[in-house]
C-alpha cells in the first residue's frame, strides 16, 4: 500500500530529527505554511517545537497548542507586539529597539528569550540588523527587564546566487558576531533553512529553522489532495 501524506510527514521528521540531534542541533519546525492536520500529525508523533512568521498565526496555534513551543521568526506589526509578549517561547526576529522596548513592556512575568536578527547580506530589502549595529541593540535590550538577550538568527545569501562559499562565509560572519558579544561559544545560532542547514550546521548553529524540507511543498505549488 501506498504511504499516506502522514506517514511520509512523521519519516521525513524522523530522518531530520535524527540527523539534527545526533549533531547536537535544535530544530525548529517552520509551520508557517503548514495546514493544521500537518502540525497535529507532528505533535502526536513527539514534536513540540514550532516557529511562525505572523504574530497572529502564532497567537492563534499557541492557543491550540498551548503544549508545544511557538518561535516567532517573522517582521512584526507594532499593533502584534501583545501576541509575542503573550505566546511567543522565543522571538528571533528582534531588529529594532522601539520594538523591543514595546514587546518587553508587555510582557508579564518571566523575560522573554530573544535573538538579534542580523541583515548578513547587508542589503537593505532584507531584514534586520545591519552588522555593525548588533553590538548597539544588544546594549539597548540588556537594559529591558521582559527581554533576555540569548543570542542571534540570521539568513544566509541564496544558495544559488551565493554559491557554497557565500553561503559559508554569510554563516561564519553571524557565528563572529555571536562570539564578539556573548563572549566564545555562549549563546545561540540560530541560522540555516531547508537549503542550507548542513553548511550551518558546520559552520556552528544551534538551531535551524526547517519549512519545506520536512512539511513538504508549500500549498501553492502542493499537489496533495487528501489534507482536507
Ligand atoms: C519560512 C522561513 C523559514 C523556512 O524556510 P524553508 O526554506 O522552507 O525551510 C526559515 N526562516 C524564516 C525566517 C522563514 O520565514
Amino acid at each position: 500500500m501506498a504511504e499516506t501524506w502522514q506517514q511520509q510527514l512523521i519519516g521525513r521528521w524522523r530522518r531530520l530529527r535524527g540527523e539534527l540531534d545526533a549533531a547536537g542541533v535544535k530544530m525548529l519546525a517552520v509551520s508557517k505554511y503548514a495546514p493544521e492536520q500537518a502540525v497535529q500529525t507532528l505533535i502526536d508523533a513527539g514534536e513540540s517545537r514550532f516557529a511562525e512568521s505572523r504574530a497572529q498565526s502564532l497567537r492563534d496555534r499557541a492557543g491550540r497548542w498551548p503544549g508545544c513551543e511557538w518561535h516567532m521568526i517573522g517582521p512584526m506589526q507594532r499593533n502584534k507586539a501583545k501576541y509575542i509578549a503573550c505566546h511567543a517561547a522565543m522571538w528571533h526576529s528582534c531588529e529594532d529597539l522601539a520594538m523591543a522596548g514595546r514587546v518587553a513592556e508587555l510582557r508579564a512575568g518571566k523575560a522573554l528569550p530573544v535573538l538579534i536578527q542580523v541583515n548578513l547580506a547587508a542589503l537593505p530589502q532584507q531584514h534586520g540588523v545591519m552588522p555593525e549595529n548588533v553590538a548597539g541593540l544588544a546594549e539597548g535590550i540588556s537594559r529591558l527587564d521582559g527581554l533576555r538577550l540569548v543570542g542571534l538568527m540570521g539568513m544566509a545569501p541564496r544558495l544559488d546566487a551565493a554559491g557554497e562559499e557565500g553561503v559559508r562565509a554569510a554563516f561564519g560572519r553571524l557565528r563572529g558576531l555571536r562570539d564578539d558579544i556573548f563572549g566564545g561559544s555562549l549563546g545561540e545560532l540560530c541560522m540555516g533553512m531547508s537549503g542550507d542547514y548542513r553548511i550551518a550546521i558546520e559552520e556552528g548553529a544551534t538551531m535551524v529553522r526547517l519549512g519545506t524540507l520536512l512539511f513538504g511543498s508549500t500549498p501553492e505549488t502542493d499537489t496533495r489532495t487528501d489534507y482536507a
